[in-house]
């Protein structure tokens, strides 16, 4: 893939870049090594200080940023300023809570194994490579960056292709907190210069954000190096619908659950299963809402939804729609590329999907909802359930055994209870099978990239 800013909104190239070559990656990963071993020599307090004073920089370039963003990736100005903020409030978080996250613990008292001190520290462990992808260009990175900078380990990013400033932006920001100069870089590589990385013994970790073909790709080159990787790799998450719920806010909110960022979210519900008995009030004002969205214009504020972010990003969407409607799916709503530039798609709703269709477990990474009818909780969780993927759920309901039947049998890393599946810089998020493993976020992903080191004194 090119590396190269494309406006999605216009579909015109506006810049390309030249990859680097091999011995300017090589300078960048001895960059890296030299920063790891200069961060451990410095305390979290100052870290976190340094760390304030990049969030600092970034809330005041906001408006800059928001605007590189809907350039290069298409979401609208609102979002991306959002994104940016919240970016910002990611990095606080770990500048403020990292100390009481790697506070070394204590198992069991030191008398039960012999000895007269026991603890158990939680020590960096060198150069994280940073797979990412284009969709959030800036909060993907941060809930790496921050706790991992915060940790004392040292970060190289391999971010998409199609946001390289966003990239180049990421690669300054954190040296110009204060950080020494090599801790967190961007190397200008394609996809599939990333593996080989994996060998050299400076690299000790990779986490990946993305499908499952790149995460599986940099898994296996990290498994031949015995090295530890965190994989999000989105998924198929469901929207659940029961008799007690809200009905008409399940729909508002299911709407914005599949729409959000243009429909390429990891995270945005994919599959809505309905409950008969509320099916007919549920499905009217969900495809009202859906038909009702504006898909355009990223700068204009009577935007809904910008474009997707690629011709090809849209060609795969609407490809499973059509191998859909071939298979007798029905369109309650959008369903077909627009006339005029820009990789603009509609909010588009399908029922009667049926498993030959590959929509049915494929991800669909645009504004696309299934509709389904079922006739019991039973049912709905086991057809959610039916599903490679595994990352989050919403489910509506208000019924206080349906919602502990349901927080024990979904088979995904979160459920979300009458709200939206949403990351907090507090609250782990990941996911189980296809969707990946290892956590991001909050105290469990600040650990993934550290060596749980036991001290035992006799
Ligand atoms: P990719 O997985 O191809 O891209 C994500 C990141 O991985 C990019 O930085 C990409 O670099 C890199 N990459 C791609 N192939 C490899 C490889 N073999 N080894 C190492 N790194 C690699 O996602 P796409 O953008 O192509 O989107 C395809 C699908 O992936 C989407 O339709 C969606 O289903 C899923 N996806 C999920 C995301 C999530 O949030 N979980 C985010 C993005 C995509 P480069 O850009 O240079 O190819």
């Amino acid at each position: 893939m090119t590396i190269a800013t494309v406006d999605p909104t216009t579909g015109e190239t506006l810049e390309e870049f030249t990859p680097h070559t091999a011995a300017e990656v090589e300078d960048r990963i001895a960059a890296a090594h030299a920063a790891y071993l200069e961060l451990a020599s410095t305390t979290i307090a100052q870290r976190a200080e340094w760390m304030r004073a990049a969030a600092g920089i970034l809330e005041s370039e906001v408006d800059q940023v928001s605007e590189l963003i809907t350039t290069e990736m298409g979401k609208t100005l609102g979002q991306a300023r959002y994104e940016t903020l919240k970016s910002a409030t990611g990095m606080r978080f770990f500048a403020d809570n990292a100390e009481r996250y790697l506070a070394p613990e204590h198992p069991v008292e030191a008398g039960a194994v012999n000895a007269s001190a026991l603890s158990v520290r939680f020590d960096p462990i060198g150069v994280v490579l940073a797979v990412m992808p284009w969709n959030y260009p800036l909060w993907q990175c941060i809930r790496f960056a921050a706790p991992a900078l915060m940790a004392g380990n040292t970060g190289l990013l391999k971010h998409a292709s199609n946001v390289p400033q966003s990239a180049l932006y990421l690669g300054e920001l954190f040296a110009r907190g204060g950080f020494p100069k090599g801790a967190f870089q961007t190397l200008l590589i394609e996809g599939g210069a990333v593996a080989p990385l994996l060998d050299d013994r400076r690299i000790r970790a990779a986490t990946l954000t993305g499908s499952v073909a790149a995460g599986a790709s940099v898994a296996e080159a990290a498994g031949r190096n015995v090295k530890k990787t965190v994989l999000e790799l989105g998924g198929t998450d469901v929207f659940i619908v029961l008799p007690s719920a809200d009905v008409p806010r399940a729909a508002t909110f299911g709407v914005n659950a599949r729409v959000q960022n243009s429909g390429q979210s990891c995270i945005a519900a994919k599959r809505y299963y309905v409950h008969t008995d509320v099916y007919d009030e549920f499905a009217d004002a969900f495809v009202a809402g859906m038909a009702a969205t504006v898909a355009g214009d990223p700068r204009d504020e009577a935007t809904t939804f910008g474009p997707l972010a690629t011709s090809r990003g849209r060609d795969d969407v609407q490809e499973l729609v059509d191998d859909a409607v071939a298979k007798g799916a029905t369109v309650l709503t959008g369903g077909s590329v627009p006339d005029g530039p820009g990789w603009f798609y509609p909010a588009t709703v399908l029922t009667d999907v049926t498993p030959s269709m590959r929509i049915f477990r494929e991800e669909c990474f645009g504004p696309v909802a299934c509709l389904y009818r079922v006739d019991s909780l039973d049912e709905a969780i086991s057809r959610s359930n039916d599903s490679d993927f595994g990352l989050s759920s919403s489910v509506w309901t208000t019924d206080t055994a349906e919602i502990d039947r349901l927080t024990r049998s979904l088979d995904f890393g979160g459920v979300f209870v009458n709200g939206l599946t949403a990351s907090f810089p507090g609250v782990p998020f990941g996911g189980v099978k296809d969707s990946g493993y290892g956590r991001e976020l909050s105290a469990f992903g600040i650990r993934e990239f550290t060596n749980a080191k036991t001290v035992w004194q006799a």
